[in-house]
């Protein structure tokens, strides 16, 4: 099954048709996989790009770009996130580890927040939506690389794993129609 999985990914690398050019480093051919929105997702979160709170432990931060197919960055990209807190529940009543940002003029955004913890079923992870300006919305999830959860979790996907993620730091670049 995971052997099976790699040669997959590995088949898809080699047919990249941007290999070997300027763009070999991003991953931007193939847009950004789509993820079920699951049931926690609430509108009208706040615009901040920190959603840490007063003595919040485990720091995480995530940063990177929004950008098209042709791997041109989105300015003003909309990015929504939302995730459990240090103890796997969401916050339903209010706005904890809720919050919206739009990436910069470089196509750039940061998110500060925590590491969420697990909860029953499901590999630690982070929900967001993103969205070029006037463009269609994405809806996915980003995962923790080596988190023991993600071989039990049937959603976990590799190409969404935060790469780079050393010491609560981490990146992660989207790929929409923009
Ligand atoms: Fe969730």
């Amino acid at each position: 099954m995971i052997l099976s999985q790699r040669r997959r990914l590995l088949g898809a690398a080699l047919a990249l048709p941007f290999a070997g050019s300027a763009f070999a480093q991003l991953t931007c051919g193939q847009l950004t996989a789509r993820q079920t929105e699951g049931p926690f997702f609430k509108t009208n979160t706040p615009q901040r790009s920190s959603l840490l709170e007063k003595g919040d432990k485990n720091v995480l931060v995530v940063s990177g770009l929004v950008v098209s197919g042709q791997c041109k960055p989105v300015a003003h990209a909309l990015l929504d996130f939302w995730h459990a807190d240090e103890l796997g529940d969401y916050d339903n009543q209010g706005f904890r580890y809720r919050g919206h940002q739009f990436t910069d003029a470089q196509g750039g955004f940061r998110l500060e927040t925590i590491v969420p913890a697990e909860y029953p079923g499901r590999a630690r992870h982070i929900h967001v939506k993103a969205q070029a300006p006037g463009k269609r919305l994405l809806t996915t999830q980003l995962y923790f690389p080596n988190d023991p959860g993600n071989v039990r979790d049937g959603l976990y996907r590799r190409d969404l794993e935060i790469r780079d993620f050393k010491k609560g730091e981490g990146k992660f670049d989207f790929v929409v129609e923009a």
